[in-house]
């Protein structure tokens, strides 16, 4: 097979040139990175899993009427999406205060916060992807007034159906991090969701004891890592078998990457 095009190399993606116009291929690696890229390493099997997680979560969005750059899963570590015009914004949702709000305004970890927040970052590595406020939207112009309505409501209606879908199998949705992107139809545009939603990206903590099943453990090397997204994948109902881990799958992927 020709070598496809790649588009774009990420910390934890890569993106290649789709089949079609309008399309790309999203590759998930085990490459996780923490505190803008300071800190490096690998999850094995990561990949693999957030694939099938955020397929699961995006699916099922779009099932509820969120728009989405999915299209469908091709492989274990790979998907087709939609190609959009990334909103240079990430969409932080709060439920529960944790990591960077407990720091900034000295709000104990796992208080309940009375009302969802949101919140957002401007994508910018250089800058270590600074808290704006929405004058600093408007006023430099990263997305218009009605792209940021479109946003709000969408992030409000995804936290609520992800709560409700991980408190039913025991997960507390503590916060997530959310991307958009601009669909474009000859010169009219629309948001859409796009990225990926998966324990990279969240903080999830088991309800009855509050083990963190999320980024968290690398972030703050407390091990059991690929155990932790592999306990998500199980309880969402994605690992095929009762007892079956991404090992076996793993085994799988290698194999097929070496083919290559
Ligand atoms: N988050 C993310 N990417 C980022 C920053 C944050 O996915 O570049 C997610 C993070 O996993 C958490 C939520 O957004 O679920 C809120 O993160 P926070 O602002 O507390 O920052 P952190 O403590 O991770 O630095």
């Amino acid at each position: 097979m020709a070598r496809r095009r790649q588009i774009y190399e990420g910390k934890a993606k890569i993106l290649y040139e789709g089949p079609e116009p309008g399309t790309l291929i999203q590759y998930f690696k085990d490459d996780a990175t923490a505190f803008n890229a300071q800190k490096k390493g690998q999850i094995a099997g990561k990949g693999v899993l957030n694939n099938r997680i955020s397929e699961h979560i995006f699916s099922s969005l779009a099932g509820i009427g969120v728009p989405t750059h999915f299209i469908r899963r091709l492989n274990m570590r790979e998907q087709l999406i939609r190609q959009v015009e990334i909103v240079p914004i990430e969409v932080v949702v709060r439920n529960v205060a944790a990591g960077s709000l407990s720091k900034r305004l000295g709000i104990e970890e796992g208080t309940q916060l009375p009302r969802t927040i949101i919140e957002y970052y401007y994508k910018d590595d250089a800058l270590g992807d600074p808290l704006v406020a929405d004058e600093h939207i408007a006023c430099f112009g990263w997305a218009s007034q009605d792209e940021m309505n479109d946003i709000a409501d969408m992030a409000i209606r995804i936290n609520d159906f992800m709560c409700g879908m991980f408190s039913a199998i025991g997960i507390r949705l503590v916060d997530f991090k959310l991307e958009f992107g601009r669909l474009y139809d000859n010169d009219y545009s629309r948001i859409i969701l796009a990225d990926e939603i998966s324990p990279d990206g969240c903080r999830l903590w088991d309800m009855r004891s509050n083990e963190k099943l999320d980024k968290d453990r690398f972030r703050q090397d407390l091990g059991g890592e690929a155990e932790a997204y592999q306990e998500v994948a199980r309880r969402l109902g994605l690992l095929q078998r009762e007892g079956e881990d991404a090992g076996a799958v793993l085994d799988l992927d290698a194999h097929r990457n070496k083919r290559k």
